[in-house]
Parts: C-alpha cells; sequence; structure tokens
C-alpha cells in the first residue's frame, strides 16, 4: 500500500500503544483507496493519534476499578461483560480498550475457571456479554468451553458475543462455529459497524448466515468525525444493516481514550443525526444515542429535545417535523 507521511510516521511511533493489525481481507477493501477513505481511517493510524488532550485517559470508563477477577467487569446490577481475549483480528484506532487490547496477556485456564466461579457465585447475574478482545479469534474449541462452562450455569439467561468478525475476517463464520453456537441459544451477537462500505458481499452473506443460525443480531456504532458524523451516511449504513438482518443497537460517542480526538465530535451532533433518523426512517432503523459515562457511570442515552413543556397539568412536545403536540397529564 502507498502510505502517506502523516501514516508512516504514526505507524514508526506504535511501540507501546495499540498495534497495528489488519485482515488481508479487509487490507483488500482498502488497498487502492485515499488517505481520508472511512474505512482506511478505521485502521491506518495517523500522527494526531500521538497527541494526548488532558480530558482523554487511558481507561476512560474505568473497567479496572469494577473488575473483580481478571476478565469480568460487574458495573450493572444484573449483568457482567467479560473480556476473553485481548486480540483482535483488526485494531480500531479508535478502540475504548486501547489501554489493554493487543497485549500478550492471555487468560489461562485457572483466569477461565475463576471467572466461570464469580459468575456461578453471583445469583443475580442473568446475562453474560463475551467480549474483549473480539472472541471469535479464539478456536472453535475454546469457544465452546468457554460457553458451554457460562451455559451451564443456571441463573444465566442469555449469553451475548461481541464481535467485529463479519466486517473484518467474513470467512472465519464457518458452519463449524454456527454449529457450535447455536448449542448455546438464546445467544445474542452484538457487531460492530462504522460505515456503509463496510457492508460488502462476503460481510452480507456472514451475517445471514449468523441470522440463519438463530441468532438476533444488534450493531453497535462509534460515532467519528469525517467517517459517518452525518445523517445521510449514518441513514445508509442502518437500512444496509437491516437488509442484512442487523438491528441497529447502539451509537455510542466516542470515548476519551488517549489520542482520539481527531475521531470526536460533539455530543450534539449524535443529537443532530438521531433527529434526522427518528420520524424519517423506520424506528428499527433508529439506534440509541448513549455516552459511555467518563468514570464509570455507565451507558446514559441522550435524546434530543422533544419536549417543550411538561408540568402536572400536560405535556408539549415537537414531533419529527417540529410541529407542537399536547397530551394531557390528568
Ligand atoms: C455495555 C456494557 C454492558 C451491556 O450493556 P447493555 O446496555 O445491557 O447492552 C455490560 N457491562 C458493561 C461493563 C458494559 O460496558
Amino acid at each position: 500500500m502507498k502510505l502517506s507521511d502523516k501514516e508512516i510516521m504514526a505507524i514508526n511511533n506504535l511501540k507501546g500503544r495499540l498495534p497495528l493489525r489488519i485482515t488481508p481481507y479487509f487490507a483488500s477493501l482498502i488497498y487502492k483507496s485515499k488517505y481520508s477513505d472511512p474505512l482506511r481511517r478505521n485502521v491506518i493510524p495517523v500522527v494526531e493519534e500521538l497527541l494526548q488532550h488532558t480530558t482523554e485517559q487511558s481507561d476512560p470508563l474505568h473497567e479496572k476499578s469494577f473488575s473483580p477477577v481478571k476478565g469480568i467487569v460487574h458495573r450493572y446490577p444484573d449483568r457482567v461483560l467479560f473480556t476473553v481475549t485481548q486480540v483482535c483480528s483488526n485494531y480500531c484506532r479508535y478502540c475504548t480498550r486501547s489501554h489493554s487490547v493487543g497485549r500478550l496477556d492471555k487468560l489461562g485456564r485457572q483466569d477461565f475457571e475463576k471467572a466461570f466461579n464469580y459468575i456461578a457465585a453471583h445469583k443475580e447475574v442473568r446475562d453474560v456479554l463475551i467480549s474483549g478482545g473480539d472472541p471469535l479469534t479464539l478456536t472453535d474449541e475454546t469457544l465452546d468451553y468457554i460457553l458451554s462452562n457460562i451455559r451451564s450455569i443456571p441463573h444465566v439467561e442469555m449469553i451475548r458475543i461481541g464481535t467485529r468478525i463479519p466486517v473484518v475476517l467474513p470467512q472465519r463464520i464457518t458452519d463449524n462455529l454456527i454449529s457450535i453456537l447455536r448449542k448455546y441459544h438464546p445467544l445474542f451477537i452484538s457487531l460492530h459497524f462504522s460505515h456503509p462500505a463496510e457492508i460488502t458481499d462476503e460481510c452480507a452473506k456472514a451475517c445471514i448466515k449468523l441470522a440463519d443460525g438463530g441468532f438476533p443480531l444488534g450493531s453497535q456504532t462509534v460515532l467519528l468525525k469525517g467517517i459517518n458524523d452525518n445523517v445521510p451516511v449514518m441513514k445508509e449504513l442502518m437500512h444496509k444493516l437491516l437488509k442484512i438482518r442487523v438491528r441497529p443497537y447502539y451509537l455510542y460517542q466516542c470515548d476519551l481514550i488517549p489520542g482520539s480526538g481527531h475521531f470526536r465530535t460533539t455530543v450534539r451532533k449524535g443529537l443532530e443525526i438521531i433527529k434526522g433518523l427518528r420520524g424519517f426512517t423506520s424506528g428499527y432503523a433508529v439506534p440509541t444515542f448513549v455516552v459511555d459515562a467518563p468514570g464509570g457511570g455507565g451507558k446514559i442515552p441522550l435524546l434530543p429535545d422533544y419536549v417543550v413543556e411538561h408540568n402536572d397539568e400536560k405535556i408539549v412536545m415537537r414531533n419529527y417535523k417540529g410541529v407542537l403536540c399536547e397530551y394531557p397529564e390528568k
């Protein structure tokens, strides 16, 4: 690939930072791209990434302080996040876990047993979100081992897997993988898309295959400056997702990780995008816009201001076209 000076300088200074890693499949999509290409910016660092703003911190969601045992983040009352690997097949430059992913810090069998024991001992945990890193970079056998252990805990009602594999390594969605995952229903799969151009024929096939396996598919998108921070691109992405049976779930305000300044937009921009979607397209195409609160406060949903006035008598609201509507409160 022909790289720009800004990219070369960034790549030469990655030591100790989030590594560069791109699958051959994803590289084929950006091989001839321009410097400003949205898919290229996703994976190829630029010098701005080396700059750290004072508001940025390496673990902005304070996941470490919510981690009772290695791999588990227990922030909410009834569900846990279980990061089973630090490895991904592509590293997204705006990764919220850029402080920990890509490091050689593998969970051993003992760590896994401790995590299973933690979940088993916490009867309030009815939902386990397996993420990382990307869990689908693990072998079929390891996934089977993890899932069977979690599924054998009676109070775990649902399992989710968070992965970007269908976007970056669609050939990983094999028949064998599907037949292993199918044993552990209800299993939801949370995907991550950032731009409509990621939805190639190969990616579509992988998603449809997962949908046919019976896994409800959701998508999470990070709002990124110059990549997807406008209504037409976001609408196209949401429409293309629904066509491959993926339901948009969350739109995230970009986390304050070190070197993310060139990716971050204002919160106002996110609200503007939601305002441009809601009412103008299928409700299924509208994700929930959230800010994952710095300091570990969890995800906070935000809506454009539809409420004009609200008292004991009535609520006055503005609809998507700006028309005022009233509903009595008594
Ligand atoms: C996002 C997240 C979850 C899942 O949140 P939902 O709103 O249920 O999708 C669980 N635990 C942690 C630590 C998270 O960051």
